[in-house]
């Protein structure tokens, strides 16, 4: 690679971005508009990492690396150069593919019923939620066949997870909703495992640039659970895609001062009461006003509306919640 293609890469990618996407957050500013945060590079306890964006540049204080964002590829992921080169690549040309295949799967469901089917099934149908999560749907067998013909190369849709190593649609039968780095794909038949994502992060909780303008909020677990709320009515809801949050997602919840009504799945070996018990307590214990929404035994919110529950009886479990 030449010294000036590595020059666009670097202008291409800013430094600061990559390391936000890579849950990486400024602690304080300093002068001439440099930042100061905790390393991501080892176990730092007070931010000794210092990033200068107009240059592009880090060093960390605590243990002595630094460089542009080449090099934290290489430190970050542990890998050599070439391999770090390719990862930026592969991270800069990932947004526009996965804009494309949200859009390719967007007009698939409509051409195959059994999409829209299984939304109907769980009770989803308004055309104004389908447009806003933008839900599409996998067939599966023509992915591709469409981005191949677009002039994305097999290794790249390979790297990405879209393609399988033997070259098929790694998405097939399923109810796909895009994510801001990430695709979600539900199986639509009881044989195949139920979830699938792309590899790497889930990325920040879902439609945060929407939901966090509300003082409060309901955490749900599942997408079907926040179609099923938004549906309803409700547009103060966000959600995790799992009962665990990373730290980016948490540190969002925490931005602000506000209330945050967890309302986790009622499953019957109570796994998902107590995730939602104990991630309160960890939301209190950051001054947030945290509760707990009871569900009826064995249902999330989706099966809770998709059941004949309604917006009133819903707004009557915030009430109660503790
Ligand atoms: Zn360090």
């Amino acid at each position: 690679m030449s010294r000036q293609a590595l020059d666009d890469l670097k202008r291409q990618i800013s430094l600061r971005e990559y390391l936000q996407a890579h849950d990486w957050k400024p602690a304080r500013q300093l002068s001439r508009g440099r930042l100061m945060g905790l390393c991501p590079l080892h176990q730092d306890h007070q931010p000794s990492f210092l990033v200068d964006p107009p240059k592009g540049l880090f060093y960390c204080y605590g243990c002595g690396r630094g460089g542009d964002v080449i090099r934290f590829a290489e430190l970050y992921h542990q890998v050599k150069f070439p391999e770090a080169l390719a990862l930026l690549h592969q991270w800069r040309g990932l947004p526009p593919l996965l804009h494309e295949v949200a859009r390719f799967y967007g007009m698939q469901l409509h051409r195959h019923s059994e999409g829209v089917a299984y939304l109907e099934q769980r009770g989803l149908r308004s055309p104004e939620l389908i447009e806003h999560m933008r839900i599409g749907y996998a067939p599966g067998g023509c992915l591709r066949g469409w981005l191949t013909q677009l002039g994305y190369s097999l290794s790249f849709l390979r790297q990405a997870g879209l393609i399988t190593t033997v070259g098929y649609d790694a998405y097939k039968h399923r109810v796909v909703f895009p994510l801001e780095s990430n695709l979600y794909g539900r199986s639509i038949s009881a044989s195949a495992p139920p979830h699938r994502f792309l590899p790497g992060s889930k990325g920040g909780l879902y439609a945060w640039e929407h939901a966090r303008r509300f003082p409060e909020l309901i955490l749900v677990e599942g997408l079907f659970d926040y179609a099923a709320l938004w549906q309803a009515g409700f547009r103060n809801v966000t959600c995790s895609l799992g009962t665990h949050l990373n730290a980016r997602q948490f540190r969002q919840l925490c931005d602000s001062a506000r209330t945050v009504y967890v309302a986790f799945d009622a499953d019957w070996n109570v796994s998902g009461q107590n995730a939602a018990q104990s991630l309160a307590c960890r939301l209190r214990e950051h001054g947030l006003n945290a509760r707990t929404i009871l569900l009826p035994e064995g249902h999330d919110p989706n099966s809770f509306f998709a059941q004949g529950g309604d917006a009133r009886q819903f707004q009557s479990l915030l009430e109660a919640a503790q």
